[in-house]
């Protein structure tokens, strides 16, 4: 692609950065901007700016949060003796939607992958390991996607947690192996959470 301005290629060049952004459409977001007021990117440039040096992660959950205890963890309406385990804040936030489940989360940052060079020590398990030792949990429910990290993630989990003597549960999919738990409408979403199995059910499938 020639630009006729550094600029505008530089421009261009970092929103191609972004996943799913090809160039092509990379500069027509660029162009975009600059028909708009300048006021607009301006908006745009500081909302990211205070996004990338103010954000929290909650103590407790590790959840994206503006305070130390996200809201969840602080509410006394949740059941503090149930965690379920996502992978990141989409998950929660697909969870929440379906009003269905009042325990707390623990979100992990991602799942195992050692092809993209991610290990347990890379998550946020061990402060999980530590909440199950500290006995507090009556329960832990894994909702991670059912792709083969998602599935080595849990099993990893899993033998960390049993020996605590720890109910472990997964939500029951009405979703194909492979879905992603934020694309599964809030009904078979809600559902899954409420008719969980006990997770030893799942290794025999
Ligand atoms: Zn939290």
């Amino acid at each position: 692609m020639e630009f006729s301005s550094k600029l505008l290629e530089n421009a261009v060049r970092e929103m191609s950065q972004l996943p799913g952004i090809g160039k092509r459409t990379a500069l027509r977001l660029v162009l975009h901007l600059l028909r708009q007021p300048s006021e607009q990117t301006e908006r745009l440039v500081l909302a990211l700016h205070h996004l990338r040096n103010d954000v929290k992660y909650c103590r407790n959950c590790h959840n994206i949060s503006d305070t130390e205890l996200c809201e969840i963890c602080a509410s006394p309406k949740r059941d503090e003796s149930l965690v379920c385990v996502v992978e990141d804040i989409r998950d929660v936030m697909a969870i929440e939607n379906t009003s269905q489940y009042q325990g707390l989360y623990h979100v992990l940052g991602g799942k195992i992958s050692p092809l993209d060079g991610v290990g347990p020590n890379n998550l946020n398990i061990s402060t999980l390991i530590d909440k199950v030792k500290a006995g507090k949990v009556r329960e832990v429910i894994f909702a991670l996607s059912s792709t083969m990290e998602g599935d080595t993630t849990n099993f990893y989990i899993y033998k960390q947690i049993a020996p605590y003597g720890v109910a472990t549960s997964t939500i029951a999919r009405g979703i194909a192996v492979g879905d992603e738990l934020e694309y599964a409408d809030e009904i078979t979403l809600g559902r899954s959470i409420l008719h969980r199995i006990p997770f030893e059910n799942s290794l025999k499938g």
